[in-house]
């Protein structure tokens, strides 16, 4: 065949592809359209899932009549005019083909009304032919219409999936516009059931409680940091909420991060993010957050991909670690040691009486700062000016004065503000966690070789399962080989753990490695380590002499995160002295 160029029909439908993939594509550039043009209510309404009907009505600026046709063509915009703007984009469009795009695979009307005009404007477009201009009576704004998507590509239909799952992907995205934007009302609805409604009075938290109930929004902290105190030449913000440890999720879909005003997926954020809560979540779960990074528009190219999903950073390892320093510090500052409060005597003021069916040993943990009433203790400035290191060490362990150990199982001491418990077993394995963290991060890990080496045989697919391990394992300090089928032969182990039983050190990680089928390369080490120190760590119902128990707490008071254990448990149970002196009626009883 001849070179030939494409039909325009033929080219646009190719182009189409790569803006509108699915109905939550078009309900996408559509919001962002009414965003762009200074909307302060947008309301979509969807039928079919949107295969039917999607409908984007907004009253923001409106398109003049006289530019409906305009507005419709491929490459138009009223957004860009040079080049070089192309680096300092502050709208989310901007290259102009959403409509062209959408109109070409679907049956799209526009109707508009600028302000001044007496009157609308409706323009129909089929399958990427416009018709002509009519007069209607329309209010300011812009209703777009498209309806049967895809009509004219049946290939494309065929690739949609099950309207639940499409019908999900744009709740999805309006709930994250929503949030994004609280200043501006939402209306999500699909025929006549209304799925979403914000007010748009900017209270986030309260969108959050809409979205994923009172309890939650209750319990979110509130992220607000900055760095242009730091005199650096990168002015960046990063605002809203971020869940505490406790409330996690078992995927990433509730990830949300939002950079100038742009819903983005797949960024070096999210590893920002993750590494920020660093051991404080148990394995495979995630937090759930709503971030909005404001960073200036040359700092970050917007034009990468074709939906405008992904961005680059032009300081990325600056952008990556301001996020994760911000982060860590709203977290930090709110991992609380539980309080205790008996239950003993009811919750009420007035009544002393001792419940008769409760025994003394009825106790619930309460999180410091999320009882009700808490949100606004909750927000938290982490300016990074005014972090000081006297703000920083109030996230540490105040010094404790060992006092005994109970149970077997855990360590009393007394710190300034009360009677702290410490679970051994936690807190140590907090301890040797970091010390082989930081040991592994310097890359030296002592190893101690044993004085005569181990064989340890393991089932096929354990042996498997370690085999494909033994890189990383070797780097932790263990000196671990094949040897014959099915079996290992340990030489060497971390120094650290001089004293344990190696061969149960080996079986325990092949078991965690059996419950945790893929875990992603970069977290491996980080997983081992956690593993290594919960198999080590001194157990429950060991005796520890009083030099140990005094160690522990030293070492303790060193951790970074003394707080939790690495798989984000407490290490640490506090009862303060003002709920001791209430609890003996020493102080107005609560
Ligand atoms: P882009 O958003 O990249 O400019 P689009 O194809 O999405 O390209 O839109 C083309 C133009 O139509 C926009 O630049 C804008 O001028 C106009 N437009 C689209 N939607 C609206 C709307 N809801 N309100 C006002 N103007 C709009
Ligand atoms: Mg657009």
């Amino acid at each position: 065949m001849p070179i030939r160029l494409l039909a325009s029909e033929v080219a646009s439908q190719i182009a189409a592809g790569e803006v509108v993939e699915r109905p939550a594509s078009v309900v996408k550039e559509l919001v962002e359209n009414s965003l762009d043009a200074g909307a302060q209510s947008v309301s979509v309404l969807i039928e079919e899932a949107g295969r039917k009907l999607i409908e984007v009505s907004d009253d923001g600026r409106g398109i003049p009549a006289d530019e409906l046709t305009l507005a419709a063509a491929r490459h138009a915009t009223s957004k860009l005019v040079l080049s070089s703007e192309l680096f300092s984009i502050l709208t989310l469009g901007f290259r102009g083909e959403a409509l062209a795009s959408i109109g070409s695979v679907s049956r799209m009307s526009l109707t508009s009304r600028v302000k001044d005009a007496k009157e609308g404007a409706r323009l129909k477009v089929e399958g990427g032919k416009e018709d002509k201009v009519e007069k209607v009576g329309a209010p300011v704004g812009t209703v777009i219409r498209v309806e049967d998507l895809f009509y004219n590509v049946p290939a494309r239909l065929k690739f949609l999936k099950t309207d639940v799952t499409e019908r999900r992907a744009i709740d999805n995205l309006v709930t994250k516009y929503a949030l994004a934007y609280p200043n501006v009302r939402f209306k999500l609805s699909e025929g006549k059931n209304i799925s979403l409604q914000t007010a748009g009075d900017g209270d986030r938290r309260a969108i959050i409680a809409a979205l994923y109930g009172v309890d939650v929004a209750k319990q979110m902290l509130e992220v607000l940091a900055d760095d242009s105190s730091t005199g650096s030449e990168t002015d960046m913000q990063l605002t809203g909420f971020i869940s505490p440890v406790s409330l996690t999720r078992s995927n990433r879909k509730d990830i949300t991060f939002f950079v100038n005003g742009r819903w983005v997926q797949d960024t070096p954020l999210n590893a920002a993010l993750m590494q920020a809560y660093h051991t404080l979540l148990m394995v495979g779960r995630f937090p759930l957050t709503a971030l909005f990074l404001e960073i200036k528009p040359e700092e970050v190219d917007v034009n990468v991909h074709p939906a405008k999903a992904e961005v680059r950073f032009k300081n990325q390892d600056k952008v990556f670690s301001f996020v994760q320093r911000a982060v860590r510090r709203a977290l930090l500052a709110y991992t609380p040691v539980p309080q205790v409060m008996p239950t003993l005597w009811g919750s009420r003021a007035s009544s002393f009486e001792p419940r008769s069916t409760n025994t003394g040993s009825d106790w619930e943990i309460a999180h410091e700062g999320q009882g009700t009433g808490g949100s606004e203790q909750l927000s938290v400035r982490t300016d990074q000016s005014s972090v000081n290191s006297g703000q920083l060490s109030n996230i540490k362990v105040p010094l404790l004065r060992l006092i005994g150990q109970i149970g077997a199982a855990y360590i009393v001491a007394e710190g300034p503000d009360g009677l702290y418990l410490i679970d051994q077993h936690a807190a140590h394995e907090r301890v040797l966690f970091e010390k082989l963290m930081i040991q592994q991060e310097q890359r030296k890990i002592p190893s101690q070789a044993l004085l005569s080496p181990l064989v340890v045989n393991l089932p096929p697919a354990q042996a498997k399962l370690l085999t494909g391990q033994l890189e990383a394992l070797n780097h932790f300090g263990f000196e671990v080989e094949e040897f014959g089928t099915n079996a290992f032969q340990i030489r060497a182990m971390p120094a650290l753990f001089t004293g344990s039983d190696p061969s149960a050190a080996l079986r325990a990680l092949v078991e965690d490695f059996e419950e945790d089928e893929t875990p992603l390369q970069d977290e491996i080490e980080s997983k081992i380590a956690g593993r290594v120190c919960k198999r080590l760590a001194v157990k429950a119902g060991k005796t520890l002499t009083q030099d140990e128990q005094r160690a522990l707490l030293n070492d303790l008071e060193n951790c970074d995160s003394p707080r939790t254990c690495p798989h984000g448990r407490p290490t640490m149970i506090h009862l303060s002295v003002d709920m001791l002196e209430k609890q003996f009626g020493r102080k107005g009883a609560r």
